[in-house]
């Protein structure tokens, strides 16, 4: 499970070929290329939890720092079956470039815990979180490395995280974690910020491309949190959202689909079967639907070479972290499509979680308005700092915004030096 695999589909292998190009297009020394290359801080460990049967099962899981150098490491956690090492540390340097497009004071991390959340007991669930989170405290901190959900976890889970760390510490440290609950130190705001921010990169694309979004069609792969938000505000700014899934498949109605019926179905049975108001499709076919803007909002290699030939979007805004492969980039540069990628796109998230830590450590918290109007500031700002850099250097977005990232990072790293 966790060797290096070297294919098209290994998300850290596609992550060094972007760094590669960006790297070489900024003239990087090659003794930075080594450090950035690689992660600072790998852990694995053994989480023995017993279930509700009685049994004992040993679950596997990670924590990954890639980088510290410009602040903490920060980063969600992966609760997925089909987690693996080679996709936490992609997920981590992600994170550090991330953090440096959007130059929050943060460095890059991510979690795993192979499990399956949508098959366990929250009792079980709550066991693997706290021990999981015994198992990696040494690399924690508010001043080291801090959580936030990802895939598989949510509010919940970062409370437990919350929680047993300051039981540890023998101290109040929602500083910890974002994340969380508004009761516990979380940031209003936060649940929307990642499907905010892909709006607000959208909203800005298209004024750049000179498109309406009241002519705008949408697609959306993903319902979760990243998905099901981004859905809910691209309506808001005027997108017809034609179609949207999860893990199970997707629905299509060409007429626009009923996303407050949706999100209450969601609410209730927690996937999109059984809601009418559309046609079923595939996920396969929800990529390659004739619409103007596609949201890839789920998981990682999903546009990959196999496929990149029938995408008909203009514009595909990357909700998750991944959807592309360094082969389907190529082509989707061909085809001219405008591709906002996900260390841009989806950075509203980690935005917002760098506002809830600001707020947990002044223990001094912030309207809504307050939190929504930094954040554009930042979302608006980077994206044309990004589009620039495409037009200056004349690369792709996603050249540009990996150009823009790594650049921060190999500064700081400078001017740090090497401790010997
Ligand atoms: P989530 O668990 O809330 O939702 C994931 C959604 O994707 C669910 O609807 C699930 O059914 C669906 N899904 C899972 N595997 C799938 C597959 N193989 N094919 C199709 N659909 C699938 O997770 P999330 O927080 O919305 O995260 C989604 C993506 O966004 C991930 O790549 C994550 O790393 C990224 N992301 C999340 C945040 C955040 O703030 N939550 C921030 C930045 C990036």
């Amino acid at each position: 499970m966790n060797q290096h695999v070297s294919s098209e589909d290994n998300p850290f292998d596609a992550m060094q070929a972007r760094f590669d190009l960006a790297a070489a297009r900024l003239g990087l020394e090659p003794n930075l290329l080594g450090i950035l290359r690689s992660c600072e801080r790998e852990i694995t460990i053994s989480i023995p939890v017993v279930l509700d049967d009685g049994s004992v099962k040993v679950f596997e899981g990670y924590r990954v720092q890639h980088s510290t150098a410009r602040g903490p490491a920060k980063g969600g956690i992966r609760y997925a079956s089909n987690v693996n090492r080679d996709e936490v540390r992609a997920l981590a340097a992600w994170m550090t470039w991330k953090c440096a497009v959007v130059n929050v004071p943060f460095g890059g991390g991510k979690g795993g815990v192979i499990c399956d959340p949508f098959k366990m007991s929250k009792g079980e669930l709550e066991r693997v979180t706290r021990r999981y989170v015994a198992g990696i405290m040494d690399i924690l901190g508010p001043d080291r490395d801090v959580p936030a959900p990802d895939m598989g976890t949510d509010g919940q889970v970062m409370a437990w995280l919350m929680d047993t760390y300051s039981m540890h510490n023998r101290a109040y440290l929602p500083a910890i974690v974002t994340g969380k609950p508004i009761g516990l130190g979380g940031s209003l705001g936060r649940i929307e910020a990642t499907g905010r921010g892909v709006m607000l990169c959208t909203r800005e694309a298209l004024k750049h491309l000179g498109m309406n979004p009241k002519d705008c069609t949408a697609a959306v792969q993903g319902a979760g949190n990243v998905g099901l938000i981004s859905a809910l505000q691209l309506h808001a700014l005027g997108v017809k959202i034609v179609a949207i899934s999860d893990v199970h498949g997707g629905l299509y109605n060409e007429k626009g689909l009923d996303l407050e019926g949706i999100k209450a179905h969601l609410q209730k049975s927690r996937k999109l079967d059984g809601f009418d108001g559309g046609t079923k499709i595939t996920n396969s076919e929800i990529l390659e639907l004739p619409v103007d803007i596609l949201v890839p909002a789920a998981t990682e290699n999903v546009i990959t070479s196999r496929n990149v030939e029938n995408i008909k979007a203009k514009i595909i805004t990357e909700g998750a972290n991944g959807p592309c492969t360094a082969n389907a980039d190529k082509v989707l540069d061909q085809k001219g499509i405008f591709v906002i990628p996900d260390i841009l796109a989806n950075a509203g998230g980690v935005t917002v979680s760098y506002f809830e830590w600001v707020q947990d450590r002044m223990a001094f918290f912030w309207t809504q308005k307050e939190v929504e109007d930094r954040m554009e500031h930042i979302m608006v700002e980077s994206f044309a700092a990004v589009v620039d850099m495409a037009r200056r250097f004349q690369v792709s977005n996603r050249i540009a915004a990996y150009m823009l990232g790594v650049n921060r990072v190999a500064d700081i790293t400078r001017m740090r030096g090497i401790y010997a």
